[in-house]
């Protein structure tokens, strides 16, 4: 068994195919010199430095694993069961694509001073003295990391301007009447958030608006997506999808024999919501992995159709989201947007299909048991905070 990449979903690969019994040879190829590291606290506790690091607590060694890091894979020959890294060629019976997914760069800044991406251990330590030194930030992209990011530059004390090309902060993700209140939120933990903001270009100590404005920046972090990292895949026969998604079937196999995808890399159908989802979470590079492992190893096949889960820590509160509400044909709110703790509840002919809860981490536990039933739900009900989330 070879799995490339050493970050959440190609680790948990490794110690799912051994939890599931396998005993034969498993090596994990990893691009970053870091022993295997978790990401959720680089935008946390590892951007404060209130923890040196996030090492994954696995002990490669007792678990049988090879793992090889520094190790950049460039292609494979399915036909060969080959792959190519720097180092030659490395065989394998069953390739699993673990390769997550790379930071999006405003174009024109790759590689210039002062701007910075977040998504690696080295990005973070390249931000720690950004924060220390209080250095001015224009961060660029008001999505998850980009508040993230804000609310530890703002706990260290920097002046913060988030710049966001759209109407509202998570406008690719949220609906405006959802995102309204958290918008609010930049203002309240003294950052200046501009919507309608585009970048014209970064110069040495400023951010140029397309409006003219100037913005000083001492130092500038760029938080506007992500994409999978997968053009070492091209040409190989492995069918990517619009956003270079390896297209991974409802059991996470590839289009081609003995290759299997998760995590960040790859997308699925999921029939539970009627569409191909990407998801870019924590809990699907743990959940996956699972799947992946029974299907390899398993003498039938099991179905991979989670009910999507993350979290965010922003702005002093623990933002949790189950589901995927884009087909819901109903929102409702339990409790007041403009308070510390409420939850918005997303329906479909009556089921609940997705919940944000903020502040609220029962409405989320109960909520994603019942997102899992499917069970028709009493919306009067739902819409008072002071009773538990329950069907009708
Ligand atoms: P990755 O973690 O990206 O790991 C892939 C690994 O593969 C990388 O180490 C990469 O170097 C390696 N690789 C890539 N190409 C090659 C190649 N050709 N050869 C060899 N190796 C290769 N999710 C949440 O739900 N909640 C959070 O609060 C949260 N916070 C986050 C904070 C930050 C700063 C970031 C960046 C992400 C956060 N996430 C969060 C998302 C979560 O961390 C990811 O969904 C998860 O890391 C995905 O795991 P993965 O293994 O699929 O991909």
């Amino acid at each position: 068994m070879v799995v490339v990449g050493a970050g959440m979903a190609g680790v948990q690969t490794a110690v799912a195919l051994r939890e599931q019994g396998f005993r034969g040879a498993i090596t994990v190829l990893g691009a970053e010199p870091h022993q295997p590291y978790d990401r959720p606290p680089l935008s946390k506790a590892v951007l404060l430095g209130k923890a040196e690091g996030s090492a994954f607590d696995v002990d490669f060694e007792t678990l049988g694993v090879e793992l090889r890091l520094g190790c950049q894979v460039r292609g494979v020959r399915p036909a060969a069961h080959e792959l190519d890294t720097e180092t030659g060629p490395v065989p394998y019976d069953v390739l699993v694509l673990a390769t997550g997914a790379e930071p999006i760069a405003l174009p024109g800044t790759e590689g210039v001073p002062g701007v910075h991406l977040l998504r690696t251990l080295d990005d973070a330590e390249r931000l720690r003295p950004v924060l220390t030194q209080q250095h001015d930030i224009v961060v660029v992209g008001a999505g998850w990391i980009g508040a993230e990011f804000t609310t530890a530059a703002r706990e260290s004390g920097c002046a913060v301007t988030v710049v966001e090309a759209a109407d509202r902060p998570l406008a690719g993700v949220l609906p405006a009447e959802v995102a309204a209140p958290m918008a609010l939120w930049y203002a309240d933990s003294g950052a200046e958030l501009r919507t309608h903001a585009r970048v014209e270009r970064v110069e040495p100590g400023a951010v140029v608006l397309a409006d003219g404005t100037r913005l000083a920046a001492g130092a500038v972090v760029v938080g506007i997506g992500a994409r999978p990292a997968t053009a070492w895949l091209a040409g190989s026969g492995i069918a990517l999808g619009p956003q270079g998604d390896v297209l991974a079937d409802a059991h996470l196999r590839t289009c081609v024999a003995d290759v299997y995808a998760v995590g960040d890399c790859a997308s699925f159908p999921s029939a539970r919501y009627g569409e191909r989802l990407l998801v870019h979470h924590w809990d699907n590079a743990l959940q996956g992995p699972r799947t992946v492992a029974a299907n390899i190893l398993g003498e039938t096949l099991a179905a991979y159709d989670p009910v999507p889960y993350f979290w965010s820590e922003q702005f002093g509160r623990f933002v949790q989201y189950a589901g995927h509400h884009a087909a819901a044909d109903r929102l409702v709110w339990r409790g007041d947007p403009a308070g510390p703790a409420w939850t918005v509840c997303w329906l479909r002919e009556d089921r609940l299909v997705a919940l944000l809860a903020v502040g609220r981490p029962r409405d989320l536990a109960q909520g994603r048991r019942l997102i899992e039933a499917g069970r028709t739900m009493d919306a009067a009900a739902l819409a008072d905070p002071a009773r538990p989330l329950k069907n009708a």
